[in-house]
């Protein structure tokens, strides 16, 4: 199997480090709203690459994270309930937007059941001891308002910026307490940052002793060595974990060190991946945190960024109140490959949406009594092809196309025998849930079209008409293909 990677910035062949089972690191949703359209199809991306390697014959184990603690969530809860400790409020938010996560990820296929989902609150205690490691390690320093990263100290023993291009001052003196920020330079940023008023926090003891306090700042160092007692060498800052450290924490913890695959969006890249790495090599850690880091493209909408302010920002219940599905979405994403721009337009939604209406009206002949035909050599070959194309970086524009050569033999010669392994092929590899969408028409719908022919053989076209309107209604159509009638959905 052939998958790109970010740290090497070519296409490598993959395998798992154990060569058996991969495991596999998504960055996963900020818990305080419903994700947005770019977010899904990201992970409709790690679903595709989870099925891929188990295509290429590999068990997998996917852990994904949770950030239900940062400066979103803790805004919202308190915004949404002020009445609640602050504690219960964040928890109250974050858990109800979990639900929502989980089930829009159901929605649009992706297979939630192989996937771990763990997180950053109920992480505490493992993060603070990362923590404590990197400033026993002198890579982390204490400041006033909480515990940062050094990336000039990282820098001493390792290579900072492994997968991006990022400019690196020859003095690092900056550092930054906001997770996201996305300057063209590195800066220092926050493990852990010191609690403001009414914010969730958790207690945190660090040893005092002199290595922890060698803060590039000697001011706040100086104030809270003045804080400290004489004979009690602990400090405590009440706070809370900043966002990078929680990935380094529960990937390493969930899956061991180094991991196979770590995956996320083109902007995870630079700060939050390259700050994973560091953390979690930095001393006397693994020189590598995980093989392959696999990066996909923005989605675009209608060519440009979605952003609130464009006023092109959309989230799944935008896409189902337009009349479109779930899967439709899927199928939209799956037109464009991981490493190129989804373009989002609802033009190109209806497209898709036709495509996989086309895909369901082969999977319903399953259902009806009209095999074989032509002869048709080897009609099982696009599927091959299909899953050649899956395991060739993930190619699943091409993949789509053999599929669509597939159903165009099978219209031209009504040879329908393989149809049941173009539905299993389907569902597996692409989680387009063709087999649960496509159910057979009822006892009674197939007693109008049995009807209906005895009619048409009694040449009694005012009844063979009247039946054939009453199947319409029900979004039934019939197409007579010589001797027999195959019904279609609509
Ligand atoms: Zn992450």
């Amino acid at each position: 199997m052939k998958l790109h990677n970010t740290l090497t910035k070519k296409v490598d062949e993959f395998a798992p480090i154990d060569g058996k089972n991969a495991r596999i690191y998504s960055c996963g949703p900020t818990v305080y709203n419903h994700a947005h359209i770019g977010n899904l199809s990201s992970y409709i991306y790690a679903d595709i690459l989870r099925r891929a390697v188990n295509l290429a014959g590999f068990s997998t184990e996917h852990v994904m994270n949770f950030t239900d603690v940062d400066d979103k969530t803790i805004r919202d809860s308190r915004a949404n309930f002020p009445d609640l400790d602050p504690m219960a409020a964040l928890e109250k938010l974050t858990r109800h937007y979990e639900k929502i996560f989980l089930n829009e990820m159901a929605q649009v296929g992706n297979d939630v059941s192989k996937i771990k989902f763990v997180r950053a609150t109920e992480n505490i205690a493992e993060i603070q001891d990362l923590i404590r490691k990197l400033l026993d390690l002198g890579v982390a320093y204490v400041a006033d308002d909480g515990i940062y990263f050094s990336i000039a100290e990282y820098r001493k023993a390792r290579k900072y910026g492994q997968l991006s291009t990022i400019e690196l001052p020859a003095e690092m003196q900056s550092r930054i307490d906001n997770d996201e920020y996305d300057k063209a330079s590195a800066q220092d940023f926050a493990l852990w940052k010191r609690a403001k008023d009414g914010e969730p926090s958790w207690e945190f003891e660090i040893d005092a002793d002199a290595s922890q306090l060698c803060s590039r700042d000697s001011v706040d160092a100086t104030k809270l060595s003045d804080k400290i007692g004489e004979k009690e060498a602990i400090i405590s800052m009440l706070g809370r974990p900043g966002w990078h450290i929680e990935c380094s924490v529960m990937s390493v913890k969930n899956l061991g060190q180094p991991f196979d695959i770590h995956t996320g969006g083109v902007d995870l890249i630079f700060p939050h991946h390259e700050n994973e790495i560091a953390q979690s090599t930095a001393g006397d850690q693994p020189e590598t945190y995980a093989k392959f880091f696999v990066h996909n493209e923005h989605l675009l909408v209608d060519g440009k960024k979605m952003s609130k302010s464009a006023h092109n920002f959309y989230t799944l219940p935008d896409i189902i109140k337009k009349g479109f599905s779930p899967l439709d979405f899927r199928m939209l994403v799956l037109q464009s490959h991981y490493r190129s721009a989804t373009n989002f337009s609802w033009e190109n939604l209806e497209a898709a949406k036709n495509r996989l209406k086309r895909w369901r009206n082969v999977a319903e002949l399953r259902w009806q009594n009209c095999l074989d035909g032509a002869d048709f050599s080897d009609p099982l070959n696009y599927l091959v092809l299909a899953g050649d194309d899956l395991l060739n970086d993930l190619d699943t524009p091409n993949a789509l196309k053999n599929l669509d050569q597939f159903i165009e033999n099978v219209n031209a010669t009504n040879y329908y025998n393989n149809i049941e392994n173009f539905i299993k092929f389907v569902d597996e590899n692409l989680g387009l849930d063709l087999y649960n969408t496509t159910p057979d028409i009822t006892n009674e719908q197939k007693n109008f079209i049995k009807l209906r022919e005895t009619a048409r053989v009694e040449k009694n076209w005012t009844e063979s008409d009247r039946l054939r309107d009453i199947l319409k209604s029900q979004g039934i159509v019939l197409r007579d293909e010589g001797e027999m009638t195959i019904w279609l959905r609509v």
